[in-house]
């Protein structure tokens, strides 16, 4: 912290996830671990598991507090799939575009779908390590529709809207309401000083 500004490292080489928690942190100083950093993989059985082993990686490296995250999307017919899995849901490599491909060739419209955020913040002076997690039901798209966010958005009807609007239809502050990472984000802001 300086002059009461709370600062946090964000373990991410993802840009649009720098981005994003700039936008739902405000009065937070968000400063990206940079690429010198490296982070271990995603090789944990939870969204906490990964979420963690980022953030400690990145207090570690540079001495300050860090939050890393790890998300999802369920499936429920799928027994929850692909969760953790969900940016290699259609191979190693695979693009947006692939795993929203599979995803509608394996869910019929009208399914249940559940995001899933998992933010971990790890302080290296006091040891301090929480976990907020939030989800953001929905339920799958007959058709794509909206050009807005990323990923899975296109397919997912939330249902807290209770409208046929999917993610990708809605505004960054109208998505951020109602978003598991939204959520997610609220409950670290309540806990900083
Ligand atoms: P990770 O958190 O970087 O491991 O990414 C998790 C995966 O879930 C990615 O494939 C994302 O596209 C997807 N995902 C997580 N949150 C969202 C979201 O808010 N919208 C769309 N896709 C998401």
């Amino acid at each position: 912290m300086t002059d009461g500004q709370v600062c946090l490292v964000l373990a991410t080489a993802n840009a649009h996830k720098v981005k994003e928690f700039e936008r739902l942190l405000p009065g937070v100083t968000v400063e990206p671990i940079g690429s010198t950093v490296v982070l271990p993989p995603e090789t944990g059985d939870t969204y906490a598991e990964n979420a963690l082993g980022k953030a400690r990686a990145a207090a570690l490296a540079t001495g300050n507090t860090a939050i890393a995250d790890d998300s999802g999307i369920e499936v429920e017919s799928l027994g929850g799939s692909p969760g953790i899995r969900s940016a290699r849901f259609a191979g190693e490599n695979a693009t947006d575009e692939e795993n929203l491909t599979l995803l509608e060739e394996l869910v019929p419209p009208g399914e249940k779908l559940e995001y899933v955020c998992c933010i971990a913040l790890v302080d290296p002076i006091t040891g301090v390590e929480e976990i907020f997690e939030a989800r953001c039901a929905g339920t799958m798209s007959g058709t794509r529709s909206g050009n807005r966010g990323f990923g899975y958005d296109p397919a997912f009807v939330p249902d807290e809207l209770g409208s046929s609007l999917t993610m990708a239809d809605l505004t960054d502050e109208q998505k951020d309401l109602i978003s598991h990472r939204g959520k997610a984000a609220r409950m670290l802001t309540a806990f900083l000083p």
